[in-house]
Parts: C-alpha cells; sequence; structure tokens
C-alpha cells in the first residue's frame, strides 16, 4: 500500500536493541532522512554489554564493554547526522516486552513526539533456515510498537505521565525493518557509504571482518524487486494520513 510518493518525515525515533543493530538494518533510510533535515532520535534500550565471547572477558568485564559499545554507538550516530542518542542501559540478552519499560518508551515517545518511528519487525522469530531472531530484538519491537500505539496516544494509558505533563502524542506511520513481506522501499543509494561507515565504527563487534560486501550484498537484494541499485526494505504501518499541505 505505501509508497504514494516517497515519504519523509520531519522527525523519527529509531528504536533498538543493541549498539550495532539500527547500522545493520536501517542507518541508510536514518542517514537519507536526516540529510533533508528531518531530526532523528536514536533510542538504544541495551548497551550491548554481552557482546564478547573472548575467553578472556568475565563478568567484571561488562561495564567496560558496555561504555565501549556506547561510544561506538554514539560515533555511529555521528556519521549519520543523527541529532540525539538515549541510552536505557537495560542489559544485554534479558530484554523483556514488560509494561513497566513500555511506559518508559511511552515517556521518550511523548517527550520528544517524533512523527515516525523505526524498529524491527516484532513478528519475527527466524530468518531462513539459519538465523533464530535475537530475543531482545524481538522484545525491543514489540515495545516500540505497543508504546507507539496505543500507549503514546492515549490520553488516559499512564495516566501518571499525563499528570506529569507528558501529553499524548500520536505517532503518524512505524517503519519495521525485516517483515517477511515489505511494501516500502527506501532508496540507500546516496546513503549506503555512510551505513557501512557507520557500522565500521562498531568495532569492539566487527574485529577484522569489514562488513562492506555484506552490507553492499544485501541492499542489492532488497532494491532488485522496485529496480533500485540499493535499498532498505519495510513493512510501513500509516497511523495517521497526512493532510496534503498547500
Ligand atoms: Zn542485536
Amino acid at each position: 500500500m505505501p509508497d504514494e510518493k516517497e515519504f519523509i518525515p520531519k522527525s523519527a525515533m529509531s528504536i533498538h536493541a543493541h549498539p550495532d543493530d539500527q547500522e545493520f538494518t536501517v542507518a541508510g533510510t536514518l542517514a537519507r532522512w536526516a540529510a533533508t533535515g528531518c531530526e532523528i532520535t536514536s533510542v538504544i534500550l541495551t548497551s550491548g554489554d554481552g557482546g564478547s565471547n573472548d575467553p578472556t572477558h568475565d563478568a567484571s568485564y561488562k561495564p567496560t564493554l558496555a561504555a565501549i559499545r556506547e561510544t561506538e554507538q554514539s560515533a555511529a550516530n555521528q556519521v549519520l547526522g543523527i541529532h540525539r542518542t538515549i541510552y536505557l542501559h537495560l542489559p544485554d540478552g534479558e530484554l523483556e516486552p514488560t509494561v513497566t519499560l513500555r511506559k518508559e518508551l511511552t515517556k521518550i515517545i511523548r517527550t520528544h513526539r517524533p512523527e515516525v518511528v523505526v524498529t524491527g519487525d516484532p513478528q519475527a522469530v527466524f530468518y531462513g533456515n539459519g538465523y533464530i531472531n535475537h530475543p531482545d530484538h524481538r522484545a525491543a519491537a514489540q515495545l516500540a510498537t505497543y508504546a507507539v500505539f496505543p500507549s503514546a496516544g492515549s490520553r488516559l494509558v499512564f495516566a501518571d505521565l499525563l499528570a506529569q505533563g507528558f501529553e499524548p502524542h500520536n505517532v503518524k506511520r512505524l517503519y519495521l525493518h525485516g517483515p517477511e513481506k515489505p511494501d516500502t522501499w527506501v532508496d540507500i543509494t546516496d546513503t549506503i557509504e555512510l551505513k557501512i561507515t557507520a557500522l565500521q565504527k562498531h568495532a569492539s563487534q566487527l574485529g577484522e571482518w569489514n562488513p562492506e560486501k555484506m552490507i553492499r550484498e544485501w541492499a542489492t537484494e532488497e532494491g532488485k524487486p522496485q529496480g533500485l541499485n540499493y535499498a532498505e526494505a519495510y513493512k510501513v504501518m500509516v497511523l495517521e494520513q497526512d493532510q496534503p499541505e498547500n
């Protein structure tokens, strides 16, 4: 159904579980929007403190790793032109779609009032035969989706937030990456370099591996159905229609 013509929001919020999730998935879109002046907030739920299998590391390394990964994420966001980054510092590998966390995200959405929210597909459990979607990814996607609807826009849901001055906010569109059946493609031909550069900022996760080839292959695959060189594909929920501008 979407996209009539290309929709570019004036403000957006990207919500993901770990540092680097955003760069692997939607960074080309965010860079494209940021270049037009779209104000983007990046919300990172955990700080990726489980992201090491180095046998010399134990639990005492986790705070150090969290700090390293936040620094990497902030550097990536700077490359993409993202305006602000919010870290919730939740423990990696233990994310659950709780009402408490949904409320926290509702507060963040009501504070920054994005036109669009970008997150993963809350329905994705398996990708092909080789990848079980990380449960943190799915939890982040569920949290973001249900914070957008119904929580952010419903006045009397989390009424104590209202009492504290957090007025309801209706997000217009929800972009879900990694869906089984995409319906919207964002052309990232002009921003794939930025996507790769941003992803390369996550040095603690990449080691010696250069992800450039894989990112180009994915973007080529996603662009094919639309005749685009490089694209990121989404399922888009249109929650509020735009009024035509005069
Ligand atoms: Zn992840």
